[in-house]
């Protein structure tokens, strides 16, 4: 039998397989795991590299160069043999309980692909592996355990792994009561290590579904041909759910994008052909364009002893060093795929032979020479059908480019890059999501026979309001030495900060002002009352949370009242309105990440809690909560709060507003909340 009829018959096997492969479709289906620990979430601890109690052993060198990082920087480290470990105790300060725990480095082509956290809770040594060459400046989740003081544990990180292991900081979420039960005593820790990778924190019995990014591989064929290729190491993590591209069933991964055929077999995507990213520069790298003179040369499928032909040139084109440097670009396409990786039950007769052809299979053939990037000498491409080929001498490693992150960023026009944007300039794909169209598409023209409904999760939207404004200056402080802090100055930069805050994390956030100016600056009789007045100004920051379609509206400001003596926290919410019972739970999630905010940063509040604005105005309502009345023609159309942090009234909460720590204290309180909003009530 040739090799290449060997193929077929094991690549049909393997399509026969998928027949056999139906468990686990209908699980974990029943509503959004994350949710399941909403209950817990309501107390935060940060414990950053540079805090004191936390333990290096080797030397581990420290930087702030990458952004992305919590704190004023990040230890990182070169990869290493796992002697040297960076461990962050789980602080003798909090309170024991089930605590969701994340983890922040800053990414970048040359981190780790496996760096690997060790968890020390009650279920004793957990091993997490995470990719950090993406997910930098997002706190990435490590899994929900059950931890306690004085008794050992934390989280370390060591420097085995195949690239640069960033260690920046760690952080536990929740310390109350489990909302569900933990794992069962029969699910060891050994059982968790094995699933460790794969997003055992949200569904720990569910190994399609990934925490990383929360997508999970529903289709049984993709499953089949992901897990057999490599799995996260080759393919990275799904950035999709599957919808239908052309006709066909797709489902996109960091750096693939899996296809399935009519006949029931799966295959990846040419990402960098004409019709779908023929592009040469991304998010400033420049890798080399196709070379028609290699396209001239290589052999053609279906003619005479192609795979044979098509491996050896490879083997011709893809250089090990180029240019005195070790590229591995050869020995990198053919160690993709593993005889494990294609063979889990055990390597069959002949399989290892096919292995050559699975590789090729993942990157098709080279179209261009290796070239160097003319923006930064110490990274060379090569230019492959379904990827790039990436040397990083910084790392002296070599692996391919997200191409499928950026597909994403191109169809959904987040976090696209501009080089990227200007390229897709009359791309039929550039923006083409567009999740409020019922075929998920804004020009399903261009792309016929397609159904993008559901191919995203949709990020929260946010609509953040800075109260009064220009000479509404709401009310406002004079302090011993003369100097005064008008309440609308302090709003408006609370809003900001908390704009940045939530943006950096993907929430998509509009304002309703920026600057120190009213909100219907132009005057208009938004109300109908035929005299502009604080109505239509109240009127016109409804008016932005509703054209943004947001999910929830935040209003900031600062109380102020007669009596010197009120001081602390307030959050409003209507009573009255359809969605009043997620009003609710918003004014409590905001309450008490709040306070929890404050008092960590050193100040603790007179809470007065989730209040409901008629308990304060006899019966009445806030202009920005209220329902439709012959004042409030167009009421909010979703869940609203007003925060009154602090009062500027009150001389000890005033003179804590003139602390920077405070004031960063309740932005951070107040996303904070919000965050645990959207774990309960999931955007979209
Ligand atoms: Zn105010």
């Amino acid at each position: 039998m040739s090799l290449s009829a060997l193929a077929r018959t094991v690549l049909a096997a393997l399509v026969l397989l998928q027949v056999g492969v139906a468990t686990g479709a209908a699980q974990a289906q029943d509503g959004d795991p994350s949710a399941q620990t909403a209950a817990a979430a309501n107390g935060e601890v940060i414990v950053d590299s540079a805090n004191p109690s936390v333990r290096t052993t080797g030397a581990w060198a420290t930087s702030s160069t990458t952004p992305g990082f919590y704190g004023s920087g990040y230890l990182f480290r070169v990869p290493g043999n796992g002697s040297a470990t960076v461990f962050w105790p789980f602080p003798a300060t909090a309170a024991p309980g089930q605590y969701q725990l994340f983890a922040r480095w800053s990414s970048g082509p040359n981190r780790a692909s496996n760096a690997a956290y060790q968890v020390t809770s009650n279920a004793g040594q957990t091993v997490v592996t995470v990719d950090q060459r993406s997910g930098g400046g997002d706190w990435q989740p490590l899994g929900t355990f059950a931890f306690a003081p004085g008794k050992g544990h934390g989280v370390t990180l060591s420097d085995k792994a195949d690239g640069v292991v960033v260690a920046n900081a760690i952080r536990w979420v929740g310390g109350e009561v489990a909302a569900t039960p933990p794992p069962s005593p029969g699910q060891s820790a050994s059982a968790q290590l094995v699933e460790a990778t794969v997003g055992q924190a949200a569904a720990p019995n569910d190994a399609r579904f990934f925490a990383q990014t929360g997508y999970r591989v529903d289709d049984n064929a993709f499953w089949e041909y992901f897990t057999k290729r490599g799995g996260v190491r080759t393919m990275g993590y799904p950035v999709s759910n599957s919808f239908v591209l052309s006709g066909m069933k797709v489902q996109i991964f960091q750096r693939q994008m899996l296809q399935l055929r009519p006949d029931g077999g799966v295959q990846t995507m040419n990402l960098l052909d004409e019709g779908l990213m023929p592009y040469t520069t991304i998010n400033g790298s420049t890798f080399p364009a196709p070379d028609p003179a290699l396209a001239q040369a290589a052999p053609r499928p279906g003619t005479p002893d192609y795979l044979e032909r098509a491996l050896q040139f490879v083997r011709d084109n893809a250089p090990d060093t180029v240019e005195g440097e070790p590229v591995s670009f050869g020995r990198t396409f053919f160690s993709s795929i593993t005889a494990q990786d294609a063979y889990p039950g055990g390597v069959p007769d002949g399989g290892e032979a096919l292995l050559p052809g699975f590789d090729l299979e993942l990157w098709g053939l080279p179209t261009s020479k290796p070239a160097r990037d003319p923006a930064n000498g110490g990274f060379v491409y090569q230019r492959f059908q379904r990827g790039i080929m990436h040397y990083d001498k910084g790392c002296g490693c070599s692996q391919g480019l997200l191409l499928g992150d950026y597909f994403k960023a191109l169809v959904t026009g987040q976090n696209l890059p501009s080089d990227l944007a200007v390229q897709a300039k009359g791309s039929k794909f550039l923006q083409q999501w567009a999740p409020a169209q019922p075929s998920g598409m804004a020009r399903p023209d261009q792309v016929p026979g397609s159904s993008w409904q559901g191919a995203f999760r949709r990020e929260p939207a946010v609509a953040l309001d800075a109260g009064h404004g220009g000479s509404e200056i709401g009310t406002s402080h004079t302090y011993p030495d003369g100097t005064t802090l008008a309440e609308k100055t302090l709003n408006l930069r609370v809003m900001l900060r908390l704009r940045d805050l939530l943006a950096q994390t993907g929430y998509q956030v509009a304002t309703t002002r920026t600057t120190d100016a009213p909100v219907n600056k132009d005057k208009k009789d938004l109300t109908g009352k035929g005299h502009p007045g604080l109505a239509d100004d109240l009127q016109a920051r409804v008016d932005v949370a509703n054209a943004a379609h947001s999910d929830i509206f935040v209003s900031v400001h600062f109380n102020g009242v007669s009596d010197p003596a009120s001081r602390g926290t307030y959050i409003f919410w209507d009573p009255s309105r359809p969605f009043a019972d997620r009003s609710h739970t918003l004014a409590e999630m905001v309450d008490t990440a709040l306070v929890k905010s404050l008092k960590d940063a050193g100040y603790t509040p007179d809470n007065h809690g989730a209040t409901p604005d008629t308990a304060v105005l006899g019966g009445e309502h806030y202009y920005l909560l209220s329902p439709k009345t012959d004042v409030v023609p167009r009421p909010s159309d979703m869940p609203a709060i007003i925060c009154e942090g602090l009062f500027l009234t009150n001389d000890g909460d005033a003179n804590a507003l003139r602390n920077d720590a405070i004031v960063e204290a309740i932005a951070q309180g107040y996303a904070q909340g919000i965050r645990n909003y959207f774990v309960r009530f999931p955007a979209g």
